[in-house]
């Protein structure tokens, strides 16, 4: 078993759209970043290079690379879950915590929690998203950014 963590923060601008975990949430802000800014997704990515030993999404995808500008971070994600299969590993579990003052994520839970588990190859039940305030504290609590938090387990493939 190998265990990773992953951290990403992006701010919360107008005129942008506000996607987690791959799903668009109707806000009157959207997160700010060279591909689509899924917080979310780059902090599940990042548990899971962490955990390969493969470094971090910066050194994957760097943001000076035009090829992926606005690009789908779900996109992003089914490029990682290639090298891991190079690398004959395989989700166990991921587990993250999205921190955001608004909007509400609980109703969009459930889709994220699919289309992540999807690309991961693993049931719902193994992509936990839990989301929370920061009790109007902080950045995230002054609504300037969202942060998420993941962790990853990953087995290495015997078949
Ligand atoms: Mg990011």
């Amino acid at each position: 078993m190998r265990i990773g963590h992953g951290y990403d923060v992006h701010r919360l601008v107008e005129g942008r759209k506000l996607i987690l975990g791959g799903v668009e949430i109707p806000h009157t802000l959207g997160l700010l970043g060279h591909s689509d800014a899924d917080v979310l997704t780059h902090a599940v990515m990042d548990a899971l290079l962490g955990a390969a030993g493969q470094w971090d999404i910066g050194h994957a995808f760097p943001d000076t690379d035009a090829a992926y500008a606005g690009i789908s971070s779900l996109v992003l994600l089914e490029r990682v879950m290639q090298r891991l299969a190079e690398l004959k590993l395989k989700v166990g579990n991921v587990d993250a915590t999205v921190l955001a003052q608004r909007p509400k994520l609980a109703p969009y839970i459930p889709q994220m929690r699919e289309n992540l588990a999807r690309l991961l190859g693993v049931s719902p039940d193994r992509v936990n998203i839990k989301a929370t305030t920061e009790e109007k504290l902080g950045f995230t609590g002054q609504e300037e950014g969202i942060a998420a938090h993941a962790v990853a387990l990953l087995l290495e493939n015997q078949s």
